[in-house]
């Protein structure tokens, strides 16, 4: 795939340039400290290595959803003081991402200092990919690099707008990483090539589901997504969670899977209960059974989690993205554990992606048997469906 021969941060010349660096550190902010960090040290080796080459650093995120206008608990300020922490070295922080605020930060540091902008969705520009906002953010820096590939799928202004406006762009040490397994994995998976997705709603996976069906050979399908379906199909849902506007498109899909040869699996079997909390009491019943009647489906059944996890088995590539049901509830969580055990275990080249997967493979303690996980959801499904990233796109090729 021509994505990973894009320029990497390595052939850029850092020596006394200002380098705008676009990081991921849209982190869970609790009591106004950072929870989990594990975003900000995936950006740690591109920050090293830009300030071991002499450039003065701005580093730029979003964080949250703002909706483009200043939101106190959604500011960047804990993010500085974490990362200065792992540096071991002050980590200045501008209060705005641009204007005078920003401008001035920038003018006094020197090759070695580290800026980081306040929350670029501050800012309706951003999102926008607005021209007079692209062009402030460019005017900080001489070079750019991308190290954010869970937000290369937007094309916003710190993604996308900015690249043409500096000297120079490239790909960070991340980001390079992200490219060279998807990358790789796309080109020639090994086959049978297995997606699972899961997770709350159709309308935001409608795009994947549909490239996915041109790359993948079997399509498992959980979560409440699969309520969608079954609803187009004329099974009882109950209360369950269905997205009534996309009856049609979940049709569509099934009959382009079938038209392609696309194995798309719905669960036969899951859990019922009245109410969405723990303690619950639930049933076990077939997904065509009308006893679901004025209750929720909130899991996969273990008919179901047996037969995707066989499916798993056999598969020589598995991409996974989203929970099977509502699984930060233990009555729920069994068929999201089952799918992760059952992933860990494949001998397959195995990828997660999105904060939920990551979490699960996390609570059934198979992290380390992944092959690779992705930083980036949203994005590294989008790339393995086959769609170019917007913020990959723009960055020049080696
Ligand atoms: P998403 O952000 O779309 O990946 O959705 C993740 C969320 O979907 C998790 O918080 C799950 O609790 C939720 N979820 C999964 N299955 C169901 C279900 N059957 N009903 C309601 N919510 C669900």
């Amino acid at each position: 795939m021509p994505e990973i021969y894009k320029r990497p941060i390595e052939d850029l010349d850092l020596d006394g340039r200002r380098l705008l660096i676009r990081v991921d550190f849209n982190v869970p902010i609790a009591n106004g400290n950072v929870g989990d960090d594990t975003r900000i040290r995936a950006s740690l080796p591109t920050i090293h290595y830009a300030l071991d080459h002499g450039a003065t650093v701005v580093l730029a995120s979003h964080l949250g959803r703002p909706k483009g206008r200043p939101r106190p608990e959604l500011t960047l300020k804990p993010v500085a003081t974490r990362l200065s922490t792992l540096l071991d070295r002050p980590v200045k922080f501008a209060a705005d991402c641009i204007g005078e605020t920003a401008q001035n930060a920038v003018a006094a540091a020197e090759a070695g200092d580290i800026v980081l902008l306040e929350n670029l969705r501050f800012h309706t520009g951003e999102e926008q990919n607005d021209e007079q906002f692209s062009a402030q953010l460019a005017s900080l820096a001489d070079v750019y690099v991308n190290d954010a590939f869970g937000a290369a799928h937007r094309a916003h202004s710190s993604t996308v707008g900015v690249v043409p406006r500096v000297d120079d762009a490239a790909a960070g040490l991340l980001m390079a990483a992200e490219l060279h397994h998807l990358g790789s994995l796309l080109a020639a998976p090994d086959r049978p090539f297995v997606a699972i997705l899961g997770g709350s709603k159709v309308s935001e996976k409608l795009a994947v589901v549909e490239n996915l069906i041109g790359q993948v050979d079997t399509l498992l399908i959980g979560g409440a997504m699969a309520y969608t379906f079954f609803s187009a199909r004329g099974y009882p849902t109950g209360l369950s969670l269905v997205e009534p506007d996309l009856l049609e498109a979940t049709r569509q899909i099934e009959r382009s899977a079938s038209e392609q040869g696309v194995r798309l699996v719905l669960p036969t079997d899951h859990l019922v209960a009245d109410r969405l909390k723990a303690g619950a009491r639930y049933d076990t019943i077939d997904v065509q059974d009308p006893a679901i009647e004025q209750r929720l489906g909130l899991d996969i059944g273990p008919c179901t989690s047996a037969g995707y996890a066989n499916d798993i088995k056999a598969a020589q590539t598995v991409i996974w993205n989203g929970p099977m049901g509502v699984f930060e509830i233990n009555e729920f969580a069994s068929g999201t554990l089952t799918v992760a055990r059952a992933v860990a275990a494949a001998e397959a080249t195995t990828v997660i992606g999105g904060g939920d997967s990551i979490a699960a493979v996390s609570k059934a303690g198979v992290t380390d048997a992944i092959s690779h996980i992705s930083t980036g959801g949203g994005a590294s499904l989008e790339f393995l469906g086959g769609r170019t990233l917007p913020g990959v796109a723009v960055l020049p090729d080696r």
